[in-house]
């Protein structure tokens, strides 16, 4: 049986509600946590970068206040997140800090994850958490966010959170083991698929059925899920988490759907650029440099502080932040004798240098693959 996460080195997780709290006691499944956070240590091990996205607050909160009707009131449902969740990032600190794993937490809304401003700033948290070699637990702020900014499931929020970091694969552990042609539960002749390759309207109409009782999504909100996941060209995978270790079952090959991502034009030519040419030069950058670099700029002259090797207009160079970490790699505007002569100048003086004209930018953003967390990253 094939490893299902072999290809991946950036994984984005999500972790459904029922499977982190016991449906019938509202209590935390404490070994079945403790059997994960194995799994994720040894994948953190492979240098595997991790962000969790986990549910579970209104679930764990609604124990603690003692609210069990079976659908709570929008003010109750908040109130519960907002008890449920320190009881939630407590269990995570204390469940992969036994593998000397630090976590951080960050609560998302939709205003953050869609206002670009927010957006860079979350991103820029997460990468550095990676890059610190925390992993990040994600959950969305139940607690404030109003009904009509929330996205009230997190297998959409983990699937935004994916493509934010750019990560390979999403994977939802739920209760399901993956799509079938129907609900399963309804239909005798529903058939698993092992592989979808794009999402269809039929794969839309398989996707109907419904949520359990104490976590939102349902089918469908996977399947969106994969379309926001897939677009951005990153892959999804949906398995049963109920069993324990459910990421080792996985890398032994154990039953799920995966959805293809999308490879779009951008991400073909960065996987090139990464993966299929011989650096030929170095460039070094000051840390206002690699701040704009991890947040998707171009590399300016200006930010450059030393230029090394021998390399052509059009080369492959590695760029190295004031700590001298590879933090991405890309091909050369100018060649090596004049990326020297602009290096710390503005844009200004390299027009008076070069010629009006001239491409200001040392190594454009669409020409560059920017390494978070202290590996490739295509
Ligand atoms: N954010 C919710 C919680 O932590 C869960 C949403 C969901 O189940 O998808 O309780």
């Amino acid at each position: 049986m094939s490893n299902a996460l072999a290809p991946y080195r950036r994984l984005t997780i999500k972790i459904g509600s029922a499977l982190l709290v016991d449906g019938k006691t509202g209590k935390l499944r404490t070994e079945w946590l403790a059997a994960l956070a194995e799994d994720l240590a040894a994948l953190k091990a492979q240098g595997i970068s991790l962000v969790i996205v986990s549910s579970g607050a209104i679930a764990l909160g609604r124990r603690l206040l003692n609210l069990d009707a079976k659908s709570l009131p929008l003010d109750q449902s908040q109130a519960a997140a907002s008890a449920g969740q320190i009881a939630l990032s407590q269990a995570w600190a204390e469940a992969l800090g036994r593998h000397g794993i630090v976590t951080g937490q960050i609560l998302l809304t939709p205003n953050i994850t869609e206002e670009r401003r927010y957006f860079l700033n979350a991103r820029t948290t997460i990468s550095t958490l990676l890059g610190l070699g925390a992993v990040p637990i994600i959950n969305e702020n139940d607690s404030v966010a109003t009904a009509e900014i929330r996205y009230g499931d997190n297998d959409r929020l983990s699937a935004r959170v994916a493509t934010m970091i750019e990560a390979d694969c999403l994977i939802l552990l739920s209760d399901v083991d993956g799509l079938y042609t129907a609900p399963p539960a309804k239909d005798p002749n529903a058939t698993h698929l092992p592989f979808v390759a794009a999402i269809t309207p039929e794969i839309d109409a398989m996707a109907g059925g419904a949520a359990s009782h104490l976590s939102r999504g349902g089918m469908t909100t996977k399947v969106e899920a994969g379309k926001i996941a897939t677009q951005a060209g990153t892959a999804m995978i949906i398995a049963k988490g109920t069993e324990t270790h459910p990421l080792r079952a996985l890398s032994e090959g154990v039953r799920h759907t995966l959805f293809a991502p999308v490879e779009t034009k951008a991400h073909a030519r960065k996987r090139w650029i990464m993966g299929h040419l011989e650096l030929v030069g170095s460039i070094h950058v000051d840390a206002g440099a690699a701040r704009a670099l991890l947040d998707g700029r171009s590399l300016l002259p200006i930010g450059v502080t030393r230029v090394t090797g021998d390399f052509d207009r059009g080369d492959a160079v590695a760029i190295f932040d004031p700590d001298g970490r590879e933090i991405a790699r890309g091909l050369a505007t100018l060649g090596r004798e004049e990326a020297d002569s602009v290096k710390g100048k503005n844009s200004r003086a390299v027009s008076d240098l070069l010629g009006i004209g001239t491409r200001s930018e040392l190594v454009h953003r669409d020409n560059m693959v920017v390494l978070m967390g202290l590996e490739a990253k295509v």
